[in-house]
């Protein structure tokens, strides 16, 4: 497509614009009185307009019912994070059985390694990628070193080539097979958090299941952002959190998948609680755990209702529109900034890198050649919220759920008259 720097073409766009009427449905924070240009729902999504009822419902149950709200509320609490599975089960490409809401991203992830992450003496490596989410990195540097072994020797960073911005795949599937029968685990971050690319989920999870690994991922960001087909993939297990592009409130709770195969079964290390056990035969309080027989055995404690149903109504908004649609918006759209960028790039003398590769979800991770954190506050202060990453990174992320093709033009204007102003 032949796209144009100029208002009216950015307003064609939108006019064509199937989701545009989900702008609307959001709540947008306000600079100098106006409405903001929002980069940054990969770190925090905006809130929808529907999600206060949602909480609202819990609170009047709770007032009007109180412990009965457990069973008796439209929405009975007791086992409240069932209506997720299905539809977060189409956003990560699972069966239903697979997938559960628990706890946060971090936690999940812990809990996860417990089931698998078991080393032994000839197999205790990890492989994940360098400068992973530094969550990520004390996740695994301490997991390693509750099984008493020195992460030095047990995690094996996966690394760029240098001059390079991106992990190629060849090279990860090289490392995973050097590292071979000393391989435990692979557990990298599906769409990285810092340039945006997409790794290969399939081809890595096979090649480490091919060595014998088991085979995790962070989805992070990737959860509403790329298409995932975690079943398909023969993925082992994965997490993600839901107020990045799930738009479900601030340090919300997190979703996992366990595969198939694992599930039903008493036998598999695990952390354990009351809320994964058989809901039929919960409440006898029987000494021995029965499993639930999908991912919701990894439960361990009652539903965080009021956390939970923010993500609810965010999920009802992606049944919706559908993954398909707004990945569809997505790329057009970020293609639109790329093209925006590169306008801009050839108006002032500063000039941009974009170090996210082809492979990428919603994020534009540009390197600022010439400028410094100033352009950033002038961003900011002029309504353009992004976020910056040192040594002179910024990150925008246009999340196709509310944000506008006229957005992408304006952002170019103010960028434009930031870098003027800092260049004169
Ligand atoms: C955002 C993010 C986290 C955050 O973890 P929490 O436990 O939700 O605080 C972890 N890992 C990655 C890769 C992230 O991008």
């Amino acid at each position: 497509m032949n796209f144009e720097n100029s208002l009216e073409f950015a307003q064609q766009l939108d006019a064509q614009d199937k989701l545009r009427h989900y702008r609307e449905a959001f709540l947008f924070p306000k600079v100098n009185g106006e409405q903001v240009i929002y980069f940054t729902g990969n770190s925090l999504g905006l809130q929808p307009k529907r999600t206060k009822k949602y909480i609202d419902d819990v609170m009047t149950d709770w007032a009007e019912l109180a412990v009965e709200g457990h069973f008796h509320s439209e929405k009975p609490w007791w086992d409240y994070h069932e209506r997720l599975a299905a539809p977060l089960a189409k956003i990560v490409g699972a069966k239903v059985a697979e997938v559960s809401v628990m706890n946060t991203l971090t936690v999940n992830l812990h809990f996860l390694m417990v089931s698998f992450y078991r080393p032994t003496a000839k197999r205790f490596k990890i492989i994940c990628e360098e400068k992973a989410f530094p969550s990520d990195q004390y996740l695994l540097q301490s997991q390693v070193k509750f099984h008493g072994y020195d992460p030095k020797e047990a995690i094996v960073e996966l690394k760029k080539r240098p001059g390079e911005h991106y992990w190629r795949t060849e090279d990860v599937i090289a490392t995973i097979n050097e590292v071979g029968d000393e391989l435990a685990l692979v557990l990298i971050g599906g769409v990285n958090y810092y340039t945006g690319q997409v790794f290969d989920m399939p081809t890595i999870t096979k090649a480490g299941k091919a060595v014998g690994a088991y085979v995790g991922w962070d989805l992070a960001h990737a959860a509403g952002n790329v298409k995932l087909k975690l079943h398909d993939w023969n993925v082992d297990f994965a997490a993600w959190c839901s107020y990045k592009y799930m738009n479900s409130g601030p340090g919300n709770a997190s979703g996992v998948f366990v595969n198939e195969r694992y599930l039903g079964k008493s036998d598999i290390p695990r952390f354990e609680g009351w809320w994964g056990t058989k809901k039929e035969t919960r409440f006898l309080m029987k000494p021995e755990f029965e499993p639930m027989p999908n991912a919701d055995a990894w439960q361990v404690s009652n539903v965080p209702v009021l956390a939970v149903a923010p993500y609810l109504a965010s999920l009802e908004m992606f049944e919706e529109v559908g993954m398909d649609a707004l990945i569809e918006k997505r790329k057009k759209i970020v293609a639109y900034l790329a093209f925006i960028l590169a306008e801009i790039d050839s108006e002032v003398a500063s000039t941009f890198e974009i170090i996210t590769p082809e492979d990428r979800g919603c994020q534009l991770s540009v390197f600022l050649h010439g400028q410094g954190k100033s352009l950033f506050d002038y961003l900011m202060k002029n309504g353009v919220i992004t976020d910056w990453r040192e040594p002179n990174v910024i990150r925008l992320a246009p999340a196709p759920f509310y944000c506008s093709y006229e957005d992408m033009y304006r952002f170019g204007q103010i960028l434009k008259a930031g870098i003027m102003q800092n260049e004169n």
